[in-house]
């Protein structure tokens, strides 16, 4: 067999680094030529002094400029081969008029981008593709594109490549959602110590629906041990200072980091190697 080639689709800077950074880091220690495609610049990203997209001072290519560099670490921290940057502006989260800026990545016509995406496919011939599931994880329009992107770009190539979406098993995802509920409560307990009332933050929906994101155990199709690479991912996420600096990630020690982030988990979605049950190596059936 020749080159194996690995390629994610992501949607943001940073995404590469929270769903596969372990993955990335892991295959690049393997010989695996590692390639990242990110969507869009992440304007709808915080910008430098903390403000949000929609103030009214919140300078969104400043904001993209800052993530560009950023990405630019991560990728190294991660040793990615190539990273091709589609350049699409972010769309921000549903219902938020950046989705409707004709330069966004959701106002694109997605066989427009397929197209874009399938000569990267055809130049790269990677054996394996991960990206976002239909929902794109948890609802976020430019999530949801890329895996719209990703399937019509499959559908315009010659082969069949074997694709996984990033998933949470249903079992963890009930862990992590007790440690949300236990924070939330306490943050809520020490703003109302404050005097602060704040409307508590609900769990993400789509169409009006509480959006499930995690995936039932047993369609999980791959499971990565990256407990050996949980530094080179912590590392990643840091190099994300300006989005993820505060994140509950950059709060835990390296220890606690690598217990809790030791693993990453896939859901597969086209099978040309007839590949059965849960595998240990995304490579399963090319090596
Ligand atoms: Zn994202």
């Amino acid at each position: 067999m020749g080159e194996l080639t690995f390629l994610a689709v992501h949607a943001h800077p940073d995404d590469e680094a929270t769903s596969t950074g372990g993955l990335y880091r892991l295959l690049a220690d393997q010989g695996v030529r590692t390639v990242l495609v990110t969507c869009t610049n992440g304007e709808c990203g915080d910008d430098p002094e903390g403000a949000k997209p929609d103030a009214d001072h919140h300078d969104a290519d400043l904001v993209a400029a800052v993530r560009a560099k950023e990405l630019d670490q991560a990728v190294d921290v991660l040793g990615i081969d190539r990273l091709i940057r589609l350049g699409y502006r972010d769309s921000g989260m549903m219902g938020w008029p950046q989705n409707d800026d004709p330069e966004s990545f959701w106002a694109t016509p997605v066989s427009d981008a397929a197209a874009r995406l399938a000569e990267i496919l055809n130049e790269e011939r990677p054996q394996v593709v991960v990206t976002y599931n239909e929902v794109g994880f948890y609802g976020h329009p430019d999530h949801i594109q890329a895996n719209r992107i990703t399937r019509a770009a499959l559908a315009l190539i010659d082969y069949e490549p074997t694709l996984y979406y990033n998933a949470i098993p249903d079992s963890v995802m009930e862990i992590m959602r007790a440690r949300w509920e236990e924070e939330g409560r306490r943050q809520a307990e020490a703003d109302a110590a404050k005097g602060i009332v704040r409307e508590p933050e609900g769990p993400p929906t789509v169409d009006g629906e509480p959006l499930n994101m995690g995936t039932p155990d047993d369609h999980i199709g791959a499971t990565i041990d990256v407990s050996g690479v949980t530094d080179a991912k912590y590392d990643a996420l840091a190099a994300h200072a300006s989005q993820i600096g505060d994140s509950f990630w950059m709060k835990m020690s390296r220890d606690e980091f690598r217990l809790a982030m030791g693993t990453e988990w896939f859901a597969r979605v086209t099978n040309p190697r007839d590949l059965e049950g849960n595998v240990t190596d995304i490579f399963a059936g090319y090596r």
